[in-house]
């Protein structure tokens, strides 16, 4: 028996980028089993390989293609995948993104620009490539995935901080000018996933060890954006903050 409970998103088509891990896998496999068609980008394609291996096993529908979402192309070609596969596009959900944290005075520009180009250049090229295709059907829904440090800055996080206040910013004025579209920030507190694996500085891998002790697991913010899509169409879920209890 397919594992498919079609009546919460079924048939939409969900274009989610960075699902070859942590949140972005887990809403993959959620939207999938709740009956979403989901088209699924990140740059480890094998790892997306192997997802879209599972989902269809348990009846899902699901189609990857290799993404860096700091190339214009390949975020065209995702959104553009989803349109040919299945007609349309219903929710892109602008996941991708990366925490190098460290101080400023360790002058980690490489980073700095790593964490500008995928978490604001990112979510902005997604954008680029949904919006004539929403424009075009007169619906659509854009979720963006920021951070609690949006609101909350703290030392060593100071640019990953101010590209998450930027995603806040982008997906305002993108609620604003778009009347006909439905745009979410989805700001998770700390959450099990890869994204702190990928800290070089040493002060911030210890800050870190201590800060990410208290975790929610992936799943809890797989089901806020699962949540935000299921309501009725007329309903804009604008912002939903997801933390550990306590925190
Ligand atoms: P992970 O590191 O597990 O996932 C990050 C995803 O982004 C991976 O799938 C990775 O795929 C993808 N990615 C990174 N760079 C690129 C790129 N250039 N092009 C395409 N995909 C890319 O971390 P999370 O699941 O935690 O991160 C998801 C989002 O959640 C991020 O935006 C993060 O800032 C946000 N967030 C996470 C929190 C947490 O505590 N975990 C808290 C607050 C916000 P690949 O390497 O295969 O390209």
């Amino acid at each position: 028996m397919p594992d498919i409970d079609c009546t919460i998103h079924g048939g939409q088509v969900a274009v989610i980028t960075g699902a070859s891990s942590g949140i972005g896998e887990a809403t993959a496999r959620l939207l999938a089993r709740r009956g979403a068609r989901v088209v699924l980008g990140a740059r480890r394609i094998d790892r997306l390989n192997a997802l879209i291996a599972d989902i269809r096993a348990a009846g899902g529908i699901a189609d990857a293609l290799e993404t860096d979402v700091t190339r214009r192309e390949d975020t065209e070609a995702l959104v553009g995948l989803a349109v040919r596969q299945h007609g349309r596009l219903d929710v892109l959900v602008n996941n991708a993104g990366v925490m190098p944290l460290s101080p400023l005075d360790a002058l980690k520009v490489e980073e700095w620009d790593r964490m500008i180009d995928v978490n604001v250049r990112g979510v902005l090229l997604g954008i680029a490539a949904a919006l004539p295709v929403m424009s075009r059907q007169g619906w659509g829904h854009v979720i963006n995935v920021s951070s609690i440090g949006a609101y909350q800055v703290v030392p060593m996080a100071a640019v990953y901080c101010a590209t998450k206040s930027a995603v806040n910013a982008i997906s305002e004025g993108l609620r604003q000018e778009q009347p006909g579209l439905r745009v979410t920030i989805i700001s998770p507190g700390v959450t099990e996933t890869e994204l702190a694996v990928f800290i070089t500085d040493l002060r911030a891998q210890e800050l870190m060890r201590e800060y990410r002790k208290v975790f929610i697991p992936a799943s809890a913010v797989a089901e806020a954006i699962s949540y935000a899509i299921a309501q009725p169409p007329e309903v804009n879920v604008t912002e939903l903050v997801v933390r550990p209890t306590g925190r």
